[in-house]
């Protein structure tokens, strides 16, 4: 039997390759969205992959989206918690509004869907768990102190988790990429854009398929003993 994977915030962008990719290699998978309607049809006609509309940032949807995942697709194997957003302001403009919002989204989100998986993971002694945090959450990014906070969180998050699946065979892993080439750095003006294209020593934007690529090698049996890791995929932009 194919194992299963969900991967949320996978219609479009870096969660939609990673849906893909982990598609090629032979995974059942179902992309969660939250509204987008219009993406996820599109996604769906594309690739024959299911989508599952709930938003991660509300625990209640996230208990009751997973079951039903569950109950078409079978125990979910491997979580990849992709969903993401930004609310940019420097702080002194910030709203709580705008703090609240990405925390929810980008923090509470992966808290929201790791731990209804999480049982049934350690019962059936497997389960890979992959978040994408960010090279922000590695070295904060003025006007970005929300999103920084929530994706540094995320990493202690994956740390702590990693210590307590070990032993019931499930591994915690998390992926900074730099930034990449999704509508999330397309929505940037394009003078903000080349001034960040000019600060990355590979020269370019990073590719969805790139990062793709490392969620399959870390939900693969042959990463089994990498857990409570980070891997880095920016192009050199920051080494921690
Ligand atoms: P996109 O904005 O291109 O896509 C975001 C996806 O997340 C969409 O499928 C969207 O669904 C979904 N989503 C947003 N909010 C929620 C929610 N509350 N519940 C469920 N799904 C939600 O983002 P990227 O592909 O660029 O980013 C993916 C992840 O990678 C994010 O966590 C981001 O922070 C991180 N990242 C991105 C970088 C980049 O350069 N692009 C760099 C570093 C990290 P819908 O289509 O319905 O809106």
């Amino acid at each position: 039997m194919a194992r299963v994977a969900l991967v949320t915030g996978g219609t479009r962008g870096i969660g939609a390759a990673i849906c893909v990719a982990l598609k090629e290699a032979g995974y059942t998978v179902a992309a969660n969205f939250a509204g987008n309607e219009e993406a996820a049809a599109k996604f769906t006609e594309e690739t024959g992959i299911k989508t599952y509309k709930w938003s991660v940032a509300d625990y209640d949807a996230c208990v009751a989206g997973i079951a039903k995942v569950e109950e078409e697709l079978g125990p979910i194997d491997v979580l990849v918690n992709n969903a993401g957003i930004t609310r940019d302001s420097m702080f002194h403009r910030m709203t709580r509004e705008q703090w609240q919002e990405v925390i929810d989204t980008n923090l509470s989100g992966v808290f929201n869907m790791t731990h209804p998986v999480w049982p049934g993971m350690r019962e059936r002694k497997f389960g890979r768990v992959v978040t994408i945090s960010s090279i922000n959450g590695q070295k904060g990014q003025a006007g970005q102190a929300n999103y920084s906070a929530a994706k540094a969180g995320d990493l202690g998050f994956t740390k702590a988790l990693a210590q307590e699946g070990a032993r019931a065979g499930i591994t915690v892993n998390a992926i900074c990429p730099g930034y990449i080439g999704t509508d999330m750095v397309m929505a940037v003006p394009e003078k903000v854009r080349d001034a960040i294209i000019s600060q990355i020593p590979v020269g370019r934007l990073g590719e969805p398929e790139e990062i793709a690529r490392c969620v399959v090698f870390l939900a693969s049996d042959d990463a089994g003993f990498i857990t409570g890791s980070t891997i880095t995929a920016n192009g050199g932009q920051f080494f921690v």
